[in-house]
């Protein structure tokens, strides 16, 4: 499976997988013009963009995308906060699969403060390769097995945000909405990562984590190939 990050932090998220056979997005969170570049310019070869939930950050592009026909993929209340009225969109349900060219996709619920966020567990028919991908989660309320890739949030580090003197109400959100690298090495540490290849970490702060650390923390606890996005 190839797998292009396109754009990863909490400015914009947006990423490619592709497993020979069939080309999806996962999220739109920017600019049309943006994800049309990344892809030379080859939006037709994309099947359906897949999309957590309704925060600009993952949702940016989806008129456009509407607009070019591309099939957008997600949950009724993230639907309806988004606001879209067209019934070309495939809804997908927390533990409900759905199957898409070459990929089966499987969502499970998350936690974050939005209608209702999920993430996606999908499986490649054409190299019988899985892929785990959930973002904008407090804590993942599942563990995975047999699991190829990760592409997993870790968007800040507890210890750097507890030494600030930052704005509380800003703190809360940002502990009650997104996972913190504590978070994610409890995560890694229950889940049997005999089969994983490789672990992209996605959706870092720019003001709460610090990229060599989070790498090193991970690679110490679980040595295993981690791609920092
Ligand atoms: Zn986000
Ligand atoms: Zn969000």
């Amino acid at each position: 499976m190839n797998i292009q990050v396109i754009a990863s932090s909490s400015k914009g998220n947006c990423y490619k997988i592709d497993d020979g056979d069939t080309s999806l997005l996962i999220e739109c969170g920017i600019s049309y013009k943006e994800i049309q570049e990344a892809l030379n310019f080859k939006i037709s070869s994309i099947k359906a963009c897949l999309i957590t939930h309704e925060h600009k950050d993952h949702s940016k592009a989806y008129k456009d995308l509407l607009n070019k026909g591309i099939r957008l993929v997600m949950s009724k209340g993230t639907k309806e906060a988004l606001g879209i009225t067209e019934n070309t969109v495939k809804l997908i349900k927390a533990k409900e699969s759905i199957k898409i060219g070459s990929f089966n996709i499987m969502a499970f619920d998350t936690v974050h403060d939005v209608a209702e966020p999920i993430g996606f567990l999908i499986e490649s028919n054409k190299t019988g390769e899985r892929l785990v991908f959930f973002t904008d989660t407090i804590y993942s309320r599942y563990t995975f097995k047999n699991i190829d890739y990760y592409m997993v949030e870790c968007n800040y580090v507890k210890k750097f945000l507890d030494d600030k003197d930052i704005n509380s109400t800003w703190r809360n959100r940002v502990v009650k909405s997104h996972m913190s690298l504590e978070t994610l090495l409890q995560f890694l540490a229950s889940t049997d990562l005999e089969r994983t290849k490789k672990i992209y970490i996605t959706h870092l702060s720019d003001t709460n984590s610090d990229e060599r650390y989070i790498k090193t923390e991970i690679q110490k606890a679980i040595g295993k190939v981690i791609e920092i996005c």
